[in-house]
């Protein structure tokens, strides 16, 4: 039986060693689930609310264990685990209270005999291969919806949160899934790579570019849903009427908070050249505020890289940057061992031609440019190839919208950034991904519209 060890990656110390899956065993549970699903589907919805309100129950009784299993495994500060599992509450609220309405059928049309309605049926088993940045966040937007619309779920959490995602399917047990409705698939991606072999009807994936592109390849040709929530390069842009020390504080966490492991981080920002100065100098005792260290200490705001990889990606855009002219305003290189850290990182007098500019660094480091118009920042925030999020800072709500109408992304921000809302869709466009979670679209999205003629006797 193979065994997957678990990592702290702030310390670089071994904490746990769990059974892993493998090709057979990923078949038996596919199989499996697909034996439950239909029993599971006509269980009646209050019977499933129940069970989703049971688990955040559940959720809630164990915040504290299950926040730290979370710092200990991703490296991400107590406090911001405490977060994310707060955060996940109204999520899940906002899955209880819609699920219902969002999949009864729509009578649609009656005249001349006929009658027309639409019904909502689940797709049947779904796939979900997950990050490990906000395990509760990612996981859960697809699991429970997933679950209480009446699909089946296999779910292979990241290798990186592994343990988080032992407790999101403990607890979805405990709280009266069935074992073989809900699975958990422990491993890498050679597990994901088999779990994408089976006989699945939805795929709904997180994760990196080159990883989705990877999953589509394989399912093409098969016809089965596929969604992605991939990475992203999210552009700001500070006008000249812009409350800058506001702005400048709001834009730091959201460039750092994680410690910069967001798909929906501050990646780049854009200031007018009116107010670039002031802002940087906002913008750089912001990030002298932010306390380094220990993950587990309630005080650290920066944590670990999860992945030791990505300090490898933070030098090197840092060096590419300096040698075609950024000038390092502070952070810039790993810090000492054992385990990964990297100070918080900001560069200005940045350029497109920088990767720093054009590919996501996923960690505390950021590029300031300044521009002279509107214009010039639109055509800059544009000048990607991803579209998760972008945002603007001003004090002009029409200039605002004039801004967000011209930026091509899945979310737009007037004045806030780094946000994701239950009620509103979170989708990406080119290679942020396709498809969506969250909003009622996002629990619509595990069903598929099933059209009915009736023509009374
Ligand atoms: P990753 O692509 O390395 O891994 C994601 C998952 O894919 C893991 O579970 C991994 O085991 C699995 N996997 C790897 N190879 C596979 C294969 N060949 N077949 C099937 N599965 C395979 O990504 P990551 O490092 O876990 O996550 C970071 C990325 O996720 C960042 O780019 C971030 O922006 C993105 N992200 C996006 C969103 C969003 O909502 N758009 C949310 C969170 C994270």
């Amino acid at each position: 039986m193979p065994t997957l060890p678990i990592h702290d990656p702030a310390t670089g110390e071994r904490i746990d060693e769990v059974a892993a899956d493998t090709a057979d065993t990923v078949a038996r549970k596919a199989t499996a689930a697909r034996h439950a699903q239909p029993a599971w589907a006509a269980v009646p919805m209050a019977e499933r609310l129940a069970i989703g309100q049971r688990f955040r129950d559940g959720v809630v009784r164990e915040l504290e264990p299950l926040a730290v299993t979370l710092t200990r495994e991703v490296g991400k500060p107590i406090t911001q685990s405490r977060n994310e599992l707060n955060g996940l509450l109204p999520r899940l609220d906002f899955f209880l209270e819609q699920a219902e309405a969002a999949v009864r059928e729509e009578h649609v049309y009656t005249g001349g005999g006929m009658h027309e309605e639409i019904g909502h049926v689940p797709l049947g088993v779904v796939a979900n291969i997950s990050a490990w940045n906000y395990p509760w966040f990612v996981g859960c937007n697809v699991i429970v919806p997933a679950l209480l619309t009446g699909n089946a779920v296999l779910y292979k959490p990241s290798e990186l949160a592994t343990l988080t995602g032992l407790a999101i399917t403990r607890l979805l047990h405990e709280a009266g899934v069935p074992g073989d409705v809900m699975a958990c698939l422990v491993g890498g991606g050679e597990v994901g790579a088999a779990l994408v072999a089976q006989p699945i009807d939805g795929l709904f994936f997180t994760g990196s570019h080159a990883t989705g592109e990877r999953i589509a390849r394989s399912l093409a040709g098969r016809f089965v849903k596929l969604q992605l929530e991939l990475g992203g390069k999210d552009p700001t842009y500070v006008r000249a009427d812009a409350d800058v020390k506001a702005a400048a504080e709001s834009l730091a966490d959201g460039a750092m908070y994680n410690t910069g492991q967001s798909c929906c981080s501050v990646e780049r920002i854009y200031v007018h050249e009116a107010v670039h100065d002031a802002f940087v100098e906002h913008f750089l005792a912001a990030v002298a505020g932010f306390k380094a260290g220990d993950p587990m200490d309630a005080g650290t705001y920066i944590g670990a890289i999860t992945r030791a990889a990505q300090l490898d990606v933070l030098e090197a855009q840092v060096r590419d940057a300096v040698a075609r002219g950024a000038v390092l305003r502070t952070g810039g290189t790993r810090g000492a061992g054992p385990g990964n850290h990297f100070p918080p990182t900001v560069l200005t007098n940045v350029d497109h031609r920088m990767a720093l500019m054009r590919e996501e660094s996923f960690g505390p480091v950021i590029g300031i440019q300044r521009v002279a118009s509107d214009d010039e920042a639109v055509a800059l925030m544009n000048d990607t190839r991803y579209g998760l999020t972008a945002g603007v800072f001003t004090k002009d709500e029409a200039a605002a919208r004039k801004v967000l109408a011209r930026v091509d992304a899945g979310t737009v921000y007037w004045n806030c950034c780094d946000r994701v809302s239950p009620r509103l869709p979170w989708s990406g466009v080119r290679d942020s991904g396709m498809g969506l979670t969250l909003g009622v679209a996002g629990i619509q999205t595990f069903t598929r519209p099933k059209a009915w003629h009736l023509r009374s006797p």
